[in-house]
């Protein structure tokens, strides 16, 4: 510089005289030419200085813009040159490293505020391995793409983001991530604390990322295991786990599902997902609850909404759905469908005798001799206490469901050996058909129903099919029922009386008390008609006592020795007073006890029961008689001679009715005479109609005789007439038995 100044000191006198046209006329043409030549290059040089300066403002501005930009930015931005040096940071950046801002500088190198920074105990991570930490993290500098987090002293942690730029250079980006990390953090601890069992897998390829303790203990696998399986692998059906249909939802939607267990148990869970981020990949967190418990607990229910408690059997409900399955299959078909309902006959009275263990065994083992009986495909049901429904469909015709009851009703009828008691129990089946009776499961229910009490009513151990009108007869006994319920309480029901004639003297020695009902529409009603009746709806109770009550006020008004029998239904031993019902009735009548006759049916002693026999007792202790009616008509006549000493034996009418022309029934009239001699036991012949049946009962020793022969039942007011006439006769002919004209009952 120095020496080019006299050049500079001449030029700018050039200059001075070239500004002064006053002078510049004074010059020298040669000189004035050189004078513009230099004022030329003094005009270029001021100009381009201009630019520059423009230029240079130009650069700064934009410089000021750009650091105004990258200030704006939430996360930290630094640019360093290709030697490592600092060029340019934010505000964001001067923020996050505030413990070390003093060491940035324009040109300051990044390693050497590193090394320093690590020296302050800037970075925790670093302290007692500074010289390794620095060179991990210098080797990271110019790693094209390389993301790493750093932790600072105050415990900030710092996501690092740099990347190599064209020039050689780096551009870092730092973003404040301490609150995800916290975050992350508390899901951390909430995921592996938490003692529903989680799992955490992957939304593309269903990987098993992560699990929690719960989650290990929960299905046995340890956490290696886990991390090999898929979330899938571990469903015990192959399907599509419950979120897969929607990848985008972000609910916590429950859904069922069962998996495998590593012990190969399988349970039912409820399965929460929901969709995050894990590490960086999309996964979904499922949180399982276990329900396998709630699950059973349900099924259970489920299964006994639908099922008999007792013998397992589908109950009404099951059946009648299992009913319109079928009936809808075979709908357009040629095949029928068999609907039987089998009625157990005096179920009640073995549970009441034997106790209901035993009647529970019954039932079950009734149940499985059915079950026995049928196919696989047909429906075994039980529909209350003591009825049970089959339904079997492809029969080709109604009787094949009448081969098919035969064969249930053979199957039940051999006794049963329950704790020791030998158990005999018949049944009852009523048939309805589809299409035909019906084409809807409640209808052929009913209509079964309606042909159960047919065969029931007409013999028991058999079975009906139903018949159109059925149903009229079963609305003709609802109306009995309501009848007889206003007769009972309007006290319109009569004992009538038939006479028991001794068959050595032909003398009357009692009565039997036979109930009329007379009607006011329809006459006189048979007690065949409306006992059944009331022994359904329970008005039995209510009659019994009425007759009970009735006839003993009669008898105490008969001569002294004249007995009255009362017939008991087995209903009347199951209210458990009717001890204090026959007392009543005597000291309300004043009648002595030893003029009373109870008469009960063997169906009440099927099996020797507590409290019945107790019952029994008791009454024959006040001086009461027991007779057995309707002997030979039930399972084990015989038997049940052994288990109460009875007074009296009343020879069912079917027998007496085959004298004349039956050899058998006359052998077996014979032996129970004998056999009523044997134990001491007065014989009463029923239902003697003819004078030849008379005189084969007098020839076999019958004690007494009871029928229409002698007489038909008659009201009260006859009786005392009746017994004048036998006073009277007791004067003229004393062997001759009392006679009236053979009236029908
Ligand atoms: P049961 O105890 O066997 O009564 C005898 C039945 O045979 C009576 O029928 C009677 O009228 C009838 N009978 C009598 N002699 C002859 C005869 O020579 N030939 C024929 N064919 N029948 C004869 P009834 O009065 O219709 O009674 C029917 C059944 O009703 C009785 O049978 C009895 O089991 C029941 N019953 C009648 N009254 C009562 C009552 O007050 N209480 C209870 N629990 N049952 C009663
Ligand atoms: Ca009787
Ligand atoms: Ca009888």
């Amino acid at each position: 510089m120095p020496k080019n100044r006299p050049k500079t000191v001449k030029k700018l006198k050039h200059a001075a005289i070239a500004r002064n046209p006053g002078q510049r006329a004074k010059l020298s043409p040669k000189l004035s030419g050189k004078i513009r030549r230099v004022s030329v290059e003094i005009g270029e040089i001021v100009r381009k200085r201009a630019q520059a300066e423009a230029a240079i403002a130009e650069a700064r501005k934009s410089h000021e813009r750009l650091r105004e930009a990258i200030d704006i930015l939430p996360q930290g931005i630094v640019f360093l040159d290709a030697d490592g040096r600092y060029i340019l940071w934010n505000k964001k950046y001067a923020e996050i490293y505030s413990r070390s801002s003093d060491l940035f500088r324009p040109g300051a190198r990044l390693e050497d505020t590193i090394r320093i920074g690590v020296e302050r105990g800037d970075y925790p991570e670093a302290i007692g391995r500074e010289e390794e930490w620095v060179a991990e993290r210098l080797a990271r500098l110019y790693q094209p793409g390389e993301r790493h987090e750093q932790i600072l002293a105050d415990g900030r942690c710092i996501l690092i983001d740099e990347r190599l730029t064209e020039g050689g250079g780096i551009i870092g980006l730092r973003v404040d991530i301490t609150e995800l990390k916290q975050r992350e953090a508390s899901f951390r601890l909430l995921f592996n604390s938490n003692p529903i069992p989680m799992i955490v897998c992957a939304l593309d390829d269903e990987r098993i990322l992560g699990v929690n303790a719960a989650a290990v203990e929960h299905y046995g696998y340890s956490r290696a295991e886990f991390e090999k399986l898929t979330i899938r692998s571990v469903q015990a059906f192959e399907s599509e786990p419950p979120w897969a249909g929607d990848p985008s939802s972000d609910e916590m939607a429950a859904r069922t599902w069962k998996h495998v267990r590593a012990d190969g148990t399988l349970i039912d869970l409820a399965i929460y997902s929901r969709h995050l981020v894990y590490g960086d990949q999309p996964a979904v967190l499922v949180a399982l609850m276990d329900i396998t418990e709630r699950k059973r607990a349900e099924a259970r229910l489920a299964f006994m909404a639908q099922h008999d408690g007792l013998t397992g059997l589908p109950n009404r409900n099951l059946l009648r759905q299992h009913m319109d399955e079928i009936l809808l299959h075979t709908r357009r078909s040629a095949e029928k469908v068999g609907v039987l309902i089998l009625g157990l006959d005096n179920f009640k009275a073995v549970n009441d005798t034997l106790g209901h263990g035993i009647g529970d065994k019954l039932l079950r083992g009734v149940a499985k001799r059915l079950r026995s009986v049928l196919r696989e495909e047909d429906t075994l049901a039980r529909l209350n206490s003591d009825e049970f429904a089959i339904v079997q469909s492809g029969l080709a015709r109604p009787e094949d469901a009448a081969l098919l009851s035969r064969r249930l009703l053979e199957a039940i009828g051999d006794p049963y050996l329950l704790d020791g008691h030998s158990v005999v129990i018949g049944a009852s089946i009523g048939i309805a058909m589809a299409p035909g009776d019906g084409d809807e499961s409640e209808k052929l229910l009913k209509n079964a129903d309606m042909a159960l009490s047919r065969a029931k009513n007409d013999s028991r151990g058999t079975f009906s099919f139903f018949e159109a009108g059925m149903d009229a007869r079963a609305q003709s006994r609802r109306k009995i029922e309501i009848d007889l319920r206003g007769a009972i309480q309007n006290d319109v029901l009569r004992p009538y009386y038939q006479p028991l004639i001794d068959l050595a003297t032909g003398r009357i020695t009692g009565f039997e008390a036979l109930v009329r009902w007379p009607h006011p529409e329809r006459g006189m009603i048979s007690p065949a008609e409306f006992i059944p009746v009331a022994e359904e709806t329970g008005l039995i109770n209510g009659l019994g006592g009425l007759m009970l009550r009735r006839a003993c006020l009669d008898a105490a008004q008969w001569p002294d020795d004249v007995r009255v029998a009362v017939n008991l239904s087995p209903l009347q031993f199951r209210t458990g007073n009717l001890l204090s019902i026959v007392m009543d009735a005597l000291k309300q009548s004043g009648l002595p006890p030893k003029r009373l006759e109870l008469e009960i049916t063997e169906t009440l002693l099927l099996e020797k029961s507590g409290q019945v026999l107790a019952t029994l007792h008791a009454l024959r202790a006040l001086g009461v008689r027991i007779s057995m009616d309707d002997f030979g008509t039930g399972y084990s006549s015989l038997s049940y001679l052994r288990s109460f000493p009875f007074d009296k034996i009343k020879i069912d009418q079917s027998f007496v009715r085959d004298l004349g022309a039956n050899r058998d029934a006359q052998a077996i009239v014979r032996s129970i005479i004998s056999l009523g001699i044997g134990l001491g036991v007065t014989i009463t012949a029923e239902g003697v109609e003819t004078e030849a049946e008379l005189s084969c009962l007098r020839a076999e020793g019958c004690h007494e005789g009871q029928g229409f022969l002698f007489s038909c039942a008659r009201p009260n007011a006859d009786i005392v007439s009746l017994l004048n006439a036998q006073r009277g006769a007791d004067v003229t002919a004393p062997a001759n038995p009392v006679r009236t004209a053979p009236l029908v009952a």
